[in-house]
């Protein structure tokens, strides 16, 4: 698409309405590259709606004027999703402003919220209702409900509540047409045809703007149990979610998995950080359970048990709600540790939970006998069948050359040997700009060429986030 001509900007400043919009390159600036800082992107004009009916008018408006809109939250996509193209055609529009928690309704068990409210505030809000909203991630004082749902993010409690998707009861979006689809209230049964908000939900901003959403929430568990443990290895991990699940009940909340160099590079890096363990061991396990009375004693039964059956050499209990976010915080930080230490590349793969272990191992051998000195780093959501299986490059002055000169032959291999393995090129962080090469090479034809006529059925002049996923 052309850059925005002088009318269409116009255009578009009259849409948002008075206030509403940016030209100052300071405030364009922290949008237009992503957290890693490996894409920069050029707008001529930031977008800041406060309502859902200046949405609607901007996007007729860019409609009519052929402008493409990338939508944006807080910024904390990993794979480009939300930063414009770098030639400067398209317009940025964020959600930001529209941050209200509009509702929270503790016996339905359900909150409304609009796109720009962040995580941490939802957490709050269900919080303070005695409810909560289960869905969180390293993220969560910046991502937006907006991008979080546009998405589908995961993070630390999928493997009991499930993805963005499982928790959006209802959605208010404007399509690219400029209607408004009003999905809010989050009916339980509806089985009037296909469920449009579900194409919406990690659709990366490519089929509509969501304004708006209805989320599901859970009683706030009783009581909370975090603990952190040394093991051998995945395949003891794993051994060690299994036993735990059996014997809470299915109450394990989260089940992560970190190997020692991540720990060292979190206690090496950021301040405030001690290791949890006195001993050294090759791989941590961060496990919460949440639910009625009594979990403790199941934690602790639980982990005394699989050090009988050596699925780990130690672990620690959180006596305190201090000690339990403090542990969580060496996971949370571990994102940032990581990018302190130096440059890497970055894949979000899954793969069958069952098969993780055995992937994990071999992927690892073969990534670091095709690329000598490359450093797998491989941590996150076991119980998920996710890891981010990052790729760090050699420590040495020439780092950053290293490794672009291999980057994309990396991503190849990584993402062929996921592909072999029937799983996934992205688990959790969506396509966006990073993937979009990668997911035409590799994904399901059949998928691929239904999704590209969803794309031309609902925006056939293609003004919503071009370049992106599809
Ligand atoms: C430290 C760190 C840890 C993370 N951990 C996890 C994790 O554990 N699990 C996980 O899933 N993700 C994780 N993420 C990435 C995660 O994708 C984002 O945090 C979040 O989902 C994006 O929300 P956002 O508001 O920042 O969206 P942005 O980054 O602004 O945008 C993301 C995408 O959504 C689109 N979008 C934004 N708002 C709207 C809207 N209103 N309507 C339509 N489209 C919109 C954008 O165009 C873009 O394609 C992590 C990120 C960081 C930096």
């Amino acid at each position: 698409m052309p850059a925005p001509c002088p009318t269409a900007i116009a255009a578009l400043k009259v849409a948002a309405g008075d206030g509403n919009w940016s030209e100052a390159p300071d405030v364009l600036a922290p949008r237009l590259t992503d957290w890693r800082g490996h894409f920069h992107g050029a707008a001529p004009l930031l977008l800041l709606p406060r309502h859902r009916d200046q949405v609607v008018a901007i996007v007729r408006a860019a409609a009519a004027h052929r402008v493409a809109l990338v939508p944006q939250g807080g910024n904390t996509g990993l794979v480009g999703g939300g930063i414009a193209p770098a030639d400067g055609s398209a317009v940025l529009i964020a959600t930001n402003r529209m941050d209200a928690i509009r509702a929270v309704d503790a016996a339905g068990l359900t909150m409304t919220v609009e796109a720009g409210a962040i995580l941490q505030n939802v957490h709050a809000a269900a919080a303070a209702a005695g409810c909560e909203f289960p869905l969180s991630l390293g993220a969560k004082g910046s991502a937006t409900i907006g991008g979080l749902i546009s998405t589908n993010a995961g993070g630390v409690q999928v493997l009991r509540h499930g993805t963005m998707r499982m928790l959006v009861a209802g959605l208010e979006a404007v399509l690219p047409d400029g209607s408004v689809l009003n999905q809010l209230t989050g009916l339980a049964k509806d089985n009037s045809g296909y469920d449009i908000k579900q194409l919406l939900i990690g659709g990366e901003g490519t089929l509509g703007i969501v304004t708006a959403a209805a989320l599901r929430l859970v009683p706030a568990p009783a009581c909370r149990v975090v603990a952190w443990a040394g093991v051998p290895g995945p395949h003891a991990a794993l051994a060690l979610l299994a036993r735990l699940r059996q014997a809470s009940g299915g109450q394990v909340e989260s089940f992560e998995l970190i190997p020692d160099a991540g720990l060292q590079l979190v206690l090496q890096h950021l301040p405030g950080h001690r290791a949890p363990l006195a001993g050294a061991h090759p791989w941590h396990v961060l496990v919460e359970l949440a639910g009625q009375d009594g979990l403790q004693t199941v934690m602790a039964d639980g982990l005394a048990a699989a050090a009988a059956a050596g699925e780990l050499a130690d672990a620690v209990i959180a006596a305190s709600g201090a000690q339990a976010a403090a542990l969580w915080r060496i996971r949370e930080e571990l994102p940032e540790a990581e990018r302190r230490d130096g440059p890497a590349a970055h894949h979000d793969i899954a793969v069958a939970v069952a098969t993780m272990p055995d992937f994990c191992e071999s992927a690892t051998r073969a990534v670091e006998a095709a690329f000598p000195g490359a450093r797998v780093l491989a941590f996150g959501h076991l119980g998920d069948g996710n890891l981010h299986f990052n790729v760090r490059a050699p420590d040495r002055p020439d780092a950053r050359a290293w490794l672009a000169a291999r980057h994309e032959a990396i991503a190849d291999l990584t993402y062929d040997l996921v592909t072999a393995a029937g799983g996934s090129i992205s688990a959790e962080h969506g396509i966006g700009q990073l993937k979009r090469t990668a997911l035409a090479r590799l994904g399901d034809p059949a998928k691929l060429a239904a999704v590209r006529a969803i794309k031309a059925a609902l925006d056939p002049l293609g003004i919503l986030n071009p370049g992106k996923l599809v």
